[in-house]
């Protein structure tokens, strides 16, 4: 099965874990601080502060920039669910904002969601195309909210040749097993603020500060959300691999693209001149007649090995979020749900595994054309 995302592990990755596997630190040692250090050249961050997932790394960046009780944040419901969760775990509210058709939030649709309670903006670079984020940027500064980036998705996307990184206060990394690079679980968050760096290293452990001989001082809440050393030797072993990763899913992208340039069924996912996207996914929008069949058109991709997701079910549509805030109904973000389809582009596949994927796809689409929806 090609799936629409995955790993890529090669012998200097399962070196680099192994050696570390055979010397005395596991724990804390070294290599994270070598993987934070390695993130820091890479995306041109003033500081990276790693940890056990991007999950812990969104609650230890709401907990630290104040988020509280009572506070909105307004944010996209086209992503997964963590990046409420972990605001929402501190009482405060999201407020939603629709996308646009790229999947990313509406910069247009944002002003007229700021209240008093207003604390921040929290966007996410869908699939890795990055957000307009000089526009959402002069929003937060002319209403004074912090602008944070779960960018997730996003490692190694760039804007005028600046990688995504340190546009916004706070910026969210993952390093699950099939995100942009792996620590087979992980994240991080890279900030230029130094700061929000301390309080963050606070909070991955404890809240505790090293005294003299055997003194430690804890001087605020924290958690154990620590990146291990063995994780951490995988990750900058992977980050030497990231642009190698980018152009190899970028090259499968640019020939779908090619090839489903005249097809009026559906739309791709465009990524403007001045801005390279990771490609961590390949979304496909199918033109509404495609919704009721999709269910169908999904479960024929897998069967002929393509596996295909869909990303994401509003996050405003799960019981948790109805019970909890109420109904909420987005139209373009609703409609995207209906819509879109993720295909296989990963760094893994050949071109030939392209060309089946791309040339599997139309046949199976164009089979499910004529019958659209009933009402
Ligand atoms: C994967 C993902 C997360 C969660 O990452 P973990 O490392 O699995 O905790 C959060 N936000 C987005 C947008 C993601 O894609």
């Amino acid at each position: 099965m090609l799936s629409y995302s995955t790993q890529l592990i090669d012998d200097a990755d399962i070196t680099a874990v192994v050696d570390t596997l055979k010397g005395d630190l596991l724990a804390q040692g070294p290599k994270v601080a070598q993987f934070e250090n390695d993130l820091c050249q890479y995306a041109g961050a003033k500081y990276a502060v790693a940890f056990n997932s991007a999950t812990s790394a969104l609650s230890a960046t709401y907990s630290v920039c104040g988020i509280k009780e009572g506070d909105e944040i307004i944010t996209t419901p086209i992503s997964f669910v963590a990046t409420s969760n972990m605001f929402v775990t501190l009482g405060a509210t999201p407020i939603w904002c629709d996308i646009k058709l790229d999947g990313n939030i509406d910069e247009k649709q944002i002003e007229k969601l700021i209240t008093p309670r207003t604390k921040a903006i929290v966007v996410v670079d869908f699939a890795g195309k990055p957000v307009e984020i000089q526009q959402i940027k002069e929003i937060a500064k002319k209403y004074n909210l912090l602008l944070i980036d779960d960018a997730s998705h996003a490692l190694g996307s760039s804007i005028d040749g600046k990688k995504i990184g340190s546009f916004t206060d706070m910026n969210i990394f993952s390093f699950h097993a099939i995100k942009p690079i792996t620590t087979s679980e992980g994240g991080a968050v890279l900030t230029d603020n130094e700061e929000y760096a301390t309080a963050l290293k606070l909070y991955r452990s404890h809240g505790m500060v090293k005294k003299e001989f055997w003194n430690s001082d804890m001087v605020s809440m924290g958690y154990n959300f620590r990146m291990t050393e063995v994780a951490a030797a995988l990750g900058s072993s992977q980050l030497n691999k990231l642009d190698a990763f980018i152009r190899k899913r970028n090259a499968i992208a640019n020939y779908f693209d090619e090839r489903f340039k005249s097809e009026k069924l559906f739309i791709t996912q465009k990524i403007p001149k001045n801005s390279i996207s990771s490609r961590h996914l390949y979304p496909i929008i199918l033109n509404p007649e495609l919704q009721c069949p999709k269910e169908d058109i999904f479960q024929e991709l897998q069967k002929r090995g393509l596996g295909v997701q869909v990303h994401y079910k509003p996050i405003y549509q799960n019981s948790f979020y109805k019970e909890k805030f109420g109904e909420t109904s987005l139209l373009v973000a609703n409609d995207f749900y209906r819509s879109e389809i993720s295909i296989p582009c990963n760094q893994t596949m050949s071109m030939d595994d392209a060309k089946y994927v791309a040339d599997t796809f139309l046949d199976v689409i164009h089979k499910y054309a004529h019958r659209g929806c009933s009402f």
